[in-house]
């Protein structure tokens, strides 16, 4: 068993934030845990700019800002990082199982950081009926595919979900040459930034509608088409108000769900229908020396504000580890 003062798991900006911050304060014996190959997290494929208009008071895009905090934590002595680590298992007593490509490893730690981020919420949770054809994407992967792989995934695209990811999926969509036939949204406004509106959707003629939902999924082996209804009060379709949108692929982009299985596991304490831990003051939980930040203690508009709370945890669990 290996023995640290600091566990830092996740390493997007909000556990790269938390691991300086904690390095500051004092703490000399700091592990941070990332079970990708890179460091930066969601970040990397954010080639958009948006990024860091707050904390740098500068536009970066997201990989911009995370290569930032990666080349101060690399070389700080007595923070060590730990890439292709996936962290399995966590118990009360702040014991984690760790696997790595070809084996696994127990570290027990006096202190700990969750920042693991989100998930995006999945076709299931947005209850579509239809068939189950190829070329339904989260909007988050169908970035990944672009951003990263390089990949065109669809070209005649329907957007569920006006959230910032949704937007932000419709103009890079449209900058590689598809085209996209709506943005349908089921509240009656949009979670996104105004900004994201603007520059993603109206500077490209990309209609967005308001209190409408996908009612129904056609196609065999491809997405073929979707019926669009527009709903009432309820989110019952109203009558008469259907219509048809021929399209090869569906971006799902509903929301993100706080990535908290692990301190669950724990026992920490959860809210159940925002999964994030039970909660009085920022980053912390009802197991003392369990902290959680950035999108996994709450989902946040913008980066800066991640890395300003993140920050915080680092101090926190500093103090306590001093108090222990
Ligand atoms: C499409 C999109 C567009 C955005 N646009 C903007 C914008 O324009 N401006 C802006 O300011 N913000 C934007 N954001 C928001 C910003 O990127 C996020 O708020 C921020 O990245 C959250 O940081 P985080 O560290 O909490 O999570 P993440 O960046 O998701 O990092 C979590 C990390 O934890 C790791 N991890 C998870 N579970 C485990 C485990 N069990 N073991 C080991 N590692 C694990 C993951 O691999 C990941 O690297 C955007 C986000 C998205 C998705």
């Amino acid at each position: 068993m290996i023995d640290r003062e600091l566990v830092i798991i996740g390493g997007g900006p909000a556990g790269m934030a938390a691991a300086v911050a904690a390095h500051e304060s004092g703490v000399k014996n700091i592990l941070l845990l990332e079970r990708d190959q890179y460091l930066g997290g969601i970040l990397n494929q954010c080639i958009h700019t948006g990024f860091g208009l707050h904390y740098f008071k500068e536009v970066l895009t997201g990989p911009e800002y995370a290569d930032r905090f990666i080349k101060k934590i690399r070389f700080l002595k007595g923070l060590d990082i730990s890439l292709q680590s996936f962290v399995t298992r966590l118990t009360r007593d702040n014991v984690l199982t760790v696997f790595k490509p070809g084996k696994f490893l127990e570290i027990k730690a006096r202190a700990l950081i969750m920042a693991t981020g989100c998930r995006e919420r999945t076709r299931e949770m947005v209850h579509t009926a239809g068939t189950r054809p190829s070329g339904i994407f989260s909007a988050g992967l169908a970035q990944k595919l672009i951003n990263i792989e390089g990949l065109l995934p669809g070209k005649k695209v329907v957007v569920i979900g006006s959230g910032d990811i949704g937007l932000i999926m419709a103009r890079r969509f449209t900058l590689e040459g598809a085209q996209v036939k709506a943005v349908i949204e089921i509240q009656k406004e949009t979670k996104g930034l105004t900004r994201n509106v603007v520059q993603c959707l109206e500077d490209f003629d990309i209609p967005l509608y308001f209190s409408h939902k996908v009612s129904r999924i056609y196609g065999v082996n491809r997405v073929q088409g979707v019926d669009v209804e527009k709903v009432g009060g309820n989110f019952k379709a109203l009558p008469g108000s259907r219509f048809y949108i021929d399209c090869d692929t569906i971006l799902i982009s509903a929301g993100l769900i706080p990535e908290n299985e692990l301190i669950e596991m724990a026992g920490v304490v959860m809210n159940k229908e925002t999964n994030t831990p039970v909660s009085e003051k920022l980053n912390t939980t009802s197991i003392p020396g369990i902290f959680v930040c950035g999108n996994s203690y709450q989902v946040y508009d913008v980066v800066d504000s991640v890395t300003r709370d993140s920050e915080r945890a680092g101090q926190q669990a500093a103090e306590y580890l001093k108090r222990l």
